[in-house]
């Protein structure tokens, strides 16, 4: 295993911030996985999880059982995790400049541009190196001009040639829950069964430039450009991994996050043995564009009558708002049928506010599909 340090930019006088990457197995030897957690600082499942994994990882490289390489980053945000205000940490949004954390990651289909087509030909490895070479380049073409554009900039350059790249993340209050590109189920259907996710959303790009699918949307762009000319594999897997809800930071959960997480990497063939058993599916996929946020029709305490991962049946009420003022009592009922994946942690609610999430399967949206 080996430790690399490294210095974001200095935003301040007398004040420098770095991250730790930890660097199990052989660079160029077999495949590459990137696994990072808490980028949202204050969602901090994936840390634990990423500190139960190195150990394991640790015994499985002293064994000879690592067949590829893991960079693993359990602290992706330190910006973000030493913003608290008023004994809340808030870790989603920089304080500098309001911007979240998991956005405007860069986009590689214009970085790469049109000269990408000279470096093409017609072997699909060959053409997977010379886009990961392109990519090198142009990222290191780019100079961060602040502390945020430098940890989005170093998080995205360690994880470029990742074959596989897994960002740890976990909502309000919520079940095991998936998010990738839609191309990309073949590769994850594996993880979503050992992870025993109860709900997989999928997009074609979702708006945001999110750091998973700025690691894999040029890959299935570019094979669909260069369709019956260059072939061109999906070669970064990437997927945003919510570890249920922002309390459930437990040893027994975690420990058994990173055991399934091995698994999946022995499934991969990055670490050693027979293939395992894939367990059966606890949900259907379902596109990312037929989830439904429901929301407050005014202010009001806020009462669930439905829990993670409950079935939510089209028309079914799903929450109360109550107006103790004026008893005014408004029932929030799902407009589609699916799985209650995510909701609110507070019990108050705002007119307007966001409750949950329900993974509706019929795709009704448009436009960017991640909230705030
Ligand atoms: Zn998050």
């Amino acid at each position: 295993m080996q430790v690399k340090r490294h210095a974001l930019l200095s935003p301040s006088v007398g004040t420098q911030r770095e991250l730790l990457s930890f660097h199990y197995g052989q660079p160029g030897r077999g495949q590459k996985v990137y696994m990072q957690a808490s980028l949202h600082a204050d969602e901090l499942p994936g840390m634990l999880v990423l500190y139960h994994l190195k150990q394991k990882l640790a015994a499985l490289e002293a064994s000879g059982a690592l067949l590829g390489e893991v960079v693993v980053v359990p602290v992706a945000n330190p910006i973000g995790l030493s913003q608290t205000l008023m004994h809340g940490q808030l870790g989603r949004f920089d304080f500098a400049g309001g911007e979240n954390f998991n956005r405007q990651y860069p986009d590689f289909l214009a970085l790469l541009g049109d000269q990408i087509e000279s470096r093409l030909g017609n072997d699909a490895e060959a053409n997977k190196r010379a886009i990961r070479t392109a990519m090198a380049e142009a990222l290191r073409a780019i100079q961060p001009a602040t502390e945020l554009a430098s940890l989005r900039h170093t998080l995205v350059t360690m994880a470029c040639d990742a074959d596989v790249v897994l960002d740890l993340h976990c909502d309000f209050e919520a079940v095991m829950h998936l998010y990738t590109e839609t191309p990309y189920l073949p590769q994850a259907e594996p993880l979503n069964r050992f992870l025993g996710a109860r709900a997989v959303l999928l997009a074609k790009g979702s708006g945001g430039a999110s750091f998973d699918e700025a690691l894999s949307g040029h890959w299935w762009q570019l094979a669909e450009r260069f369709a019956g000319r260059f072939p061109i594999p999906l070669a970064c897997f990437s997927a945003t991994v919510e570890l249920r809800g922002e309390t459930e930071v437990y040893h027994p959960v975690a420990e058994q996050d990173a055991m399934n997480l091995i698994t999946f990497l022995q499934h991969r063939g990055v670490v050693a043995g027979p293939a395992p058993a894939l367990p059966a599916a606890l949900c259907e996929p379902t596109p990312l564009a037929g989830s439904e946020t429901l929301s407050a029709p005014h202010a009001g305490v806020l009462v669930f009558l439905k829990q993670p991962g409950d079935y939510i049946n089209v028309g079914e009420a799903v929450a109360e708002v109550i107006d103790p003022l004026s008893d005014v009592i408004s029932t929030v009922c799902a407009t589609v049928s699916g799985v209650l994946y995510a909701r609110s942690i507070v019990r108050y609610a705002t007119a307007g506010m966001d409750l949950c999430k329900v993974a509706g399967k019929v795709a009704f949206r448009s436009g960017p599909l991640l909230g705030a």
